[in-house]
C-alpha cells in the first residue's frame, strides 16, 4: 500500500475502481454538462479516501456529453463515430477530475485507450499499477478505446487488469432493490447478492458484458449512492453501504 496514509482507520479495501458516470456532473440547475461544485465534492471524498491509504482508480463515463446509441438513434449519427464521440468525452469529464484533483493537491494522472499524447499517458498497465503504488490517483479515460462498449465494461475491464478488489459503482440509488423504490413502498434492498442471483432476477447492475466479465473474474460490484454524505468513505471503511455483488462464497 502507497505511504501516504495518514489516517489510523484501516481501510477495508486496498485497491478500487469507482465508476462513475458522466451524468453524475450534469448541474440540476442549469443542465450544464459539468457542473465544478459537483465535481469539487466528488473529488473532497476522492481526495478523504486516499488518505485512507486506499490506491484510487476512476472510471468515468461520458454521458452527460454524448452517448453513441443514443447520437445514432435521435441525430442519425453513425454509430461507431457516435461511440468515438462518447469515448472522447470521457477524456473532458477525466480532465476535468484530474484539474480538480490536483489542485486539492492530490497526485492524479490520466491514461487513455486512445493514444493523444499531448492530452494523456496512454494505458500502460504496469505503469498504471506503479502510479497507484506511489499514491497517484488513476483516472482511466476514452473507454476500453473500442465502439460498441461502454465504460461499465471498461471498469470491470481495468479492475480484472489492475486487480482491483471491488468496482465501486455510484448510482442515485442507494443498492440494489427487489423492485423499484421508487414505485414500491415495501421494496427491499440487498446488502448482498451473488451473480447468479442477479442474473436470475435480471437486476440490470451492468451492461451484461461488463457483468460478465465481472461474473468470470471474480470482482465484486458494490452499488451504492453518491448523493449520501460520506458513502465512499464508509464502503472504504467496511461499513454496511450500498449492496455488494459478489460470488456465492
Ligand atoms: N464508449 C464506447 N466504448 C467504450 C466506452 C464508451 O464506445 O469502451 C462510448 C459509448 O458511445 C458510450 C459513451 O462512450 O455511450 C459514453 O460512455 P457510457 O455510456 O458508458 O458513459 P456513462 O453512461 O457511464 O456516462
Amino acid at each position: 500500500m502507497s505511504s501516504d496514509s495518514n489516517s489510523c482507520e484501516k481501510p477495508k479495501y486496498k485497491r478500487i475502481i469507482l465508476k462513475l458516470s458522466g451524468e453524475v456532473l450534469r448541474s440540476p440547475e442549469t443542465g450544464d454538462p459539468i457542473d465544478w461544485d459537483i465535481l469539487k465534492r466528488i473529488c473532497e471524498q476522492i481526495k478523504d479516501i486516499r488518505s485512507l491509504g486506499t490506491e484510487v482508480c476512476i472510471v468515468i463515463g461520458g454521458g452527460n456529453i454524448f452517448r453513441g446509441l443514443s447520437g445514432s438513434k435521435d441525430r442519425g449519427v453513425d454509430r461507431t463515430t457516435g461511440d468515438y464521440m462518447g469515448m472522447l468525452s470521457t477524456v473532458i469529464n477525466g480532465l476535468a477530475f484530474m484539474e480538480c484533483l490536483e489542485k486539492m493537491g492530490v497526485v492524479t494522472r490520466v491514461q487513455t485507450s486512445i493514444p493523444m499524447n499531448q492530452v494523456a499517458e496512454p494505458f500502460i498497465l504496469r505503469r498504471a499499477i506503479r502510479h497507484l503504488e506511489k499514491g497517484r490517483v488513476v483516472i482511466f479515460v476514452a473507454g476500453t478505446g473500442n465502439p460498441y462498449f461502454s465504460t461499465d465494461t471498461t471498469a470491470a475491464l481495468r479492475a480484472s487488469e489492475i486487480q482491483a478488489e471491488v468496482i465501486m459503482k455510484a448510482t442515485k440509488v442507494d443498492g440494489i432493490y427487489d423492485k423499484d423504490p421508487m414505485k414500491h413502498d415495501d421494496a427491499i434492498r440487498y446488502d448482498k447478492l451473488s451473480y447468479i442471483d442477479a442474473l436470475q432476477q435480471r437486476l440490470n447492475i451492468l451492461d451484461s458484458t461488463a457483468f460478465s466479465l465481472c461474473m468470470d473474474n471474480e470482482v465484486p460490484i458494490l452499488v451504492f449512492s453518491l448523493n449520501e454524505a460520506g458513502s465512499i468513505r464508509r464502503a472504504i471503511l467496511g461499513e454496511k453501504v450500498g449492496t455488494l455483488v459478489c460470488s456465492d462464497d
